[in-house]
């Protein structure tokens, strides 16, 4: 058995000597509780936050303990009354290859909702995050411009196509050809900005002759300021993430206030989590939309175990494409 644990903290980005890949005991379940093997694993951006040891709304990891986060697994030995054996279940894991959980803390996943892999991506986290964010923050109103950063990726690739769904103008921001080729062809983007490639306010300019509306963001940094001064009465931005920074230790960029001063514009920050009571509703609409065909999603999957390392940095240089996974074993 292996897992993979955080030995030291990233100032900046995070590289392969804040991790080491351990050897252990294949632990034995207590009661109410099953042994699993790991079949995929999730990389998320908002892991990197608890890679500091500083106070959230998540608490750090530990040092020299496994990293935990989403995964799918296979039971493989229960001592609780509702899990059996060769159940799939979804829920937060530690980068374990076999590990022990708790029954209670852990999802069965129903496999006529779509492959198993969609409880980590569109039926998962991300997705909620998407249409919680979206639709109550952004309020999106037909007709409307809505500019989504970080387009192409989990969350982005969701909001997106709630966008088209709700009857907007989607303008998506991303980091290469090949995503917003995908935007456009593949999810029917309205105007697409590579912005390793573009000046974004220009292109914004461009794409957006009638201002933006709602600003999805999910980058921060220099895209948010290309997007402030571009904003119409009364917009709305859904503060959903800000990767630029997070490898940027006490990041500071320049001050944006005033574009919301003379645009009415409402700011909001949120964690999924401040959704909790209201998941069942956003899980009903995504899976709706994905059965009738008017939502897709991609995956990019890395194989092995090892690699969970590599595939988390990943993010950070934009490698994925949709949801980036790992896979670890067959069921
Ligand atoms: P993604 O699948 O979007 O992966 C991250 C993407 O960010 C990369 O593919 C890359 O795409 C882009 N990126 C990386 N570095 C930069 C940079 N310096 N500038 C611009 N783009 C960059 O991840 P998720 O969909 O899982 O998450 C998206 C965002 O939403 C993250 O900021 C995350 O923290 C946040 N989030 C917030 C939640 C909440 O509850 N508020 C819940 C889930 C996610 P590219 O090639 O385009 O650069």
């Amino acid at each position: 058995n292996h897992e993979i644990h955080l030995v030291k903290r990233p100032e900046a980005a995070p590289t392969h000597e804040h991790f080491e890949m351990v050897e252990s005991e294949k632990p034995e379940p207590g009661e109410g509780e099953v042994l699993v093997k790991m079949l995929y694993v999730s990389v998320d951006p908002y892991m990197r936050g608890r890679m500091n040891d500083t106070k959230s709304y998540i608490a750090p990891f530990e040092l020299n303990a496994p990293i935990e986060g989403g995964a799918i697994a296979e039971v493989t030995h229960s001592k609780a009354s509702h899990l059996s054996e060769g159940d799939i279940i979804t829920g937060m894991l530690p980068w374990k290859e076999y590990a022990v959980a708790k029954a209670d803390s852990l999802r069965k996943i129903d496999p006529s909702l779509g492959p198993v892999t969609t409880s980590l991506g569109v039926l998962g986290m991300p997705g909620l995050t998407a249409y919680f964010g979206l639709m109550d923050i952004g309020q999106p109103k037909e007709g409307e411009t809505i500019v989504v950063s970080g387009a192409a990726g989990a969350v982005g690739t969701t909001v997106v196509q709630i966008g088209k769904i709700v009857g907007c103008r989607v303008v998506g921001i991303a980091g290469s050809d090949e995503k917003t080729s995908y935007l456009k062809d593949e999810l029917g983007v309205d105007e697409t900005i590579n912005y390793k490639k573009e000046n974004v306010y220009e292109a914004l300019q461009k794409a957006c002759p009638d201002g933006i509306d709602v600003y999805f963001d999910n980058v921060g940094g220099d895209i948010s300021d290309a997007v402030y001064p571009q904003l119409n009465k009364f917009a709305r931005i859904t503060q959903c993430g800000a990767i630029a920074s997070y490898n940027v230790p006490n990041d500071q960029g320049p001050r944006m206030q005033m574009h919301l001063i003379k645009s009415s514009a409402l700011i909001k920050g949120f964690t999924v989590g401040d959704y909790q009571d209201r998941f069942k509703e956003g899980f009903d609409e995504l899976s709706k939309w994905l059965k009738e065909g008017r939502l897709t999603y991609e995956e990019t999957v890395v194989e092995g175990f090892e690699n969970i390392p590599d595939a988390f940095f990943g993010l950070f240089e934009g490698s994925n494409l949709g949801k980036q996974l790992v896979k670890v074993a067959e069921p």
